[in-house]
């Protein structure tokens, strides 16, 4: 998705692999396994320093998880995992999101957390069923579902805005 939108990626997985980014994506998979795999590279310091440099990221599904208190700690929000129940609870909906014009996104949820608990600091975008599925605090955003597997580029052209609008504003010498 975001190579068809334009941008140039790499995936990471080591933390000399971060250097440089612009911004990062914490893709859906297993924040089990994503949790091990971090801890094995010792890679939550450097995301950490990432995201205190500004760097905007985001996180769906168990990257959203990733995100929260209770592993990176990078936002303010407890998600709940496999919220929404087993496999078979999987689901697609349509969903408003504040910050995002043009009509409702198509959001895929796969076993899909939501957001439990959260302060202040972090903005609710999108709801489902009552039910909290994407927020942003600063530069970090998190959904619930896969926006990824839609055809629909509108939450990804908006990060990647984001990355932009925050690369024009700093010199390049500065960014990290
Ligand atoms: N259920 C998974 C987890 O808890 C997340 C699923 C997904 O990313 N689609 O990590």
């Amino acid at each position: 998705m975001l190579r068809r939108l334009g941008a140039e990626t790499r995936q990471v997985r080591v933390p000399a692999d971060l250097a440089g980014l612009d911004g990062l994506v914490i893709p859906g998979g297993e924040s089990t396994t994503m949790t091990l795999g971090i801890e094995r590279e010792g890679l939550a310091e450097p995301l950490r320093e990432l995201a205190a440099g500004g760097v905007p990221m985001l996180g769906s599904c168990a990257g959203m998880i990733m995100l929260d208190s209770e592993h990176l700690g990078l936002m303010d929000m407890r998600a709940e995992r496999n919220a929404f129940g087993r496999q078979v609870r999987s689901f697609e909906a349509d969903l408003e999101v504040r910050g995002i014009e043009g009509g409702p996104i198509r959001g895929i949820f796969i076993r899909a957390p939501w957001i439990a608990e959260h302060g202040p600091d972090v903005e609710i975008l999108a709801s489902v069923e009552g039910r909290p599925v994407a927020a942003r605090q600063g530069e970090l955003l998190a959904v619930a579902f896969h926006s990824e597997l839609s055809e629909d580029e509108r939450l990804h052209r908006l990060f990647l805005e984001r990355i932009q609008g925050r690369a024009a504003s700093i010199p390049a010498a500065q960014r990290r």
